[in-house]
């Protein structure tokens, strides 16, 4: 399913539930602006390249437009549409004062010297520096891109335009301007919340299968190892590791730094992104990218519970399969809001230009997004809908109240 349509289906369901009027209801699906531009970096050997970059703007009524930037070789406008809508719906159900935008290069950049990245970076600061700012648009970091990067951005940014505020971007280096806690908070902010269903289950030591090993994952496969949780198997783009008696995640992200991917991790069995789905878990973590669990796999999905910190890995059709096994979906725009929760702190931080603890930062997270899991949860108990639509529900009342 294209992430777009996705997207849409999924706010149609709530707009259905509400009662919204069909032109509100265009409002709430239309980005603001869609910003494509070509930029051409000259790469180490010489010759010039062209890549395709996008910024879209999708929803400010609620503050300025705010989402990350994804370098991906499979970008592409319509998915960067469906993740500005994600962004707007996510900062509306977290009750941040923060719109929905989103970013991308139609690149890969495993294949760029670290010398072209920067320059990508900095070119894609430059196409868009008229239309960013603190006020305006605050990018931040998504798949395949880093703290470095944002601060290869914001720099550019800064010179450009001469502004002293550092809050352009969010989830830069901490001696550019970053928040304690911005590197774990995604995966934190969902981490806080399967805490609580541990507690309410009473789920004694549960099994956990992760899809994805980049910031988000990898930090929640340490977290769960760490809290006693047996993470049974994780994968990276390049397929996946399993131990039915559980994995030392420690000794596994060892294993990553040193080999560069997961695959021959010692005492485990091989599996493949599309398998570690189908695993008899208690808790599935898709963790990469969107549409994973669609309508060809979705009944064979055994997890009790799935935690989205991926964008968009369930499509709506799925979804309904899910519901109707009784497989409790926290929803991305809940489940992974920690990110965007603590790159609004960092917004306030750079504003005030004073800086706070990690266990400030992430007490006040923890605080955020158990309210936000609380609210979506009585939301779909009071209207007999899944937690997502409970969550759109939340989120598309805020931003029509915002409007008015
Ligand atoms: N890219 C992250 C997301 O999808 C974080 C966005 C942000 O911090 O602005 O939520």
């Amino acid at each position: 399913m294209n992430p777009l349509d996705n997207a849409i289906a999924q706010l149609e369901n709530a707009a259905k539930k509400l009662g919204l009027k069909p032109s509100v209801l265009r409002s709430l699906k239309k980005p603001k602006k869609v910003i494509k531009k070509k930029l051409q970096i000259v790469l180490d050997n010489g010759k010039k390249k062209v890549y395709q970059a996008y910024r879209v703007q999708h929803n400010n009524w609620r503050g300025p437009f705010k989402g990350g930037i994804r370098f991906h070789p499979e970008s592409n406008i319509n998915e960067v549409k469906a993740l500005a809508l994600w962004m707007a719906i996510k900062t509306a159900v977290a009750n941040i004062p923060v719109g929905g935008g989103k970013g991308g290069i139609e690149v890969n950049p495993k294949e760029l010297s670290k010398t072209e990245l920067e320059r990508l970076s900095r070119a894609w600061a430059k196409a868009m520096h008229k239309y960013i700012g603190p006020k305006i648009d605050v990018p931040a970091p998504d798949v395949y891109t880093t703290p470095e990067i944002m601060a290869w951005m914001n720099d550019e940014y800064m010179k450009l335009t001469g502004q002293k505020n550092k809050g352009t971007f969010t989830g830069k280096p901490l001696n550019q301007g970053g928040s304690k806690g911005r590197d774990v908070a995604t995966a934190q902010g969902g981490f806080y919340i399967l805490q609580d269903l541990v507690k309410t289950y009473k789920l004694k030591k549960p099994s956990i299968a992760i899809q994805g090993f980049g910031n988000a994952g990898m930090t929640m496969a340490q977290l769960c190892y760490r809290a006693g949780y047996k993470v049974v198997a994780v994968t990276d783009s390049k397929g996946g590791v399993l131990n039915a008696r559980g994995l030392n995640i420690d000794k596994v992200v060892k294993h990553k730094e040193t080999n560069g991917k997961l695959k021959n991790f010692p005492g485990s069995k091989a599996i493949s992104n599309k398998q570690i789905l189908e695993l008899n878990v208690d808790v599935l973590i898709p963790a990469a990218l969107d549409n994973q669990i669609t309508i060809k796999n979705a009944k064979n999905v055994q997890a009790d519970i799935v935690m989205e910190l991926a964008n968009g890995p369930t499509s709506n059709q799925a979804d309904m399969v899910l519901f109707k096994k009784g497989i409790l979906v926290i929803p991305d725009v809940l489940a992974n809001a920690g990110g965007v929760i603590v790159s609004y702190f960092e917004m306030v931080q750079n504003a005030k230009n004073v800086y706070w603890s990690k266990s400030e930062v992430l007490s006040k997270l923890k605080e955020k997004i158990l309210l936000s899991w609380q609210q979506v949860y009585q939301e779909a108990v009071k209207n007999d809908v899944n937690l997502r639509t409970g969550a759109y529900m939340i989120a598309l009342n805020r931003l029509l109240k915002a409007k008015k």
